[in-house]
């Protein structure tokens, strides 16, 4: 029997080579949680997009609450931060924290994001932040690196091929400058 995985997922066009890549070793399940975004429409545009992708290949989705709120309290005095910089450490974390409650909550008996595919993104920094998160909740956290071996590149093509919306900034207000 396959090992169960809850996989954050933020985009459409990001988790098709993460979940390509999982499904043969893992029962994947994935979580839709990103109160970093910013923009009701962008919101649900971009969860549209992933419960098109979950229902096209056959796999189940979790959609966590959109709490704004607590996003831009967990973020406050870092607006002026780059791209990458610490308040995008605090947004990996919020959202790595919630995915290894849920997993936990769950009974999987591990948790990945799809972070790691942008090549905007450093995966040392995300992987820290998920294994901390995995070690407070007790869950085993799957370091990854997804944009290796062209990952991104091959996440482009099938997006394409699918015709999937792609966003073109992170996701937060900041991120739009
Ligand atoms: S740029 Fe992206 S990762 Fe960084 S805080 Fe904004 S939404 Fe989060």
């Amino acid at each position: 029997m396959k090992k169960r995985l809850l996989l954050h997922v933020c985009c459409a066009p990001d988790a098709t080579v993460p979940y390509q890549r999982l499904k043969d070793e893992y029962e994947v399940i994935a979580f839709f949680y990103n109160p970093n975004i910013h923009g009701e429409e962008e919101y649900q545009k971009r969860l549209h997009e992933v419960e098109r992708l979950a229902k096209l290949w056959d796999f189940p989705l979790i959609v966590g609450e959109y709490n704004v709120e607590q996003w831009f309290s967990a973020v406050r005095g870092l607006e002026d931060e780059p791209e990458g910089g610490k308040r995008c450490e605090v947004c990996y974390s919020l959202r790595l924290e919630e995915t290894a409650k849920l997993a936990k909550e769950l009974g999987c008996e591990a948790f990945a994001t799809v972070l790691t595919i942008s090549p905007h993104k450093k995966a040392e920094k995300i992987n820290a932040i998920g294994k901390e998160a995995g070690e407070r909740h007790g869950i085993a956290y799957l370091e990854s690196d997804f944009k290796k071996k062209d990952g991104f590149k091959e996440s482009v093509r099938i997006s394409r091929e699918l015709n999937l919306y792609r966003q073109n900034y992170c996701g937060c207000r900041f991120s739009m400058r």
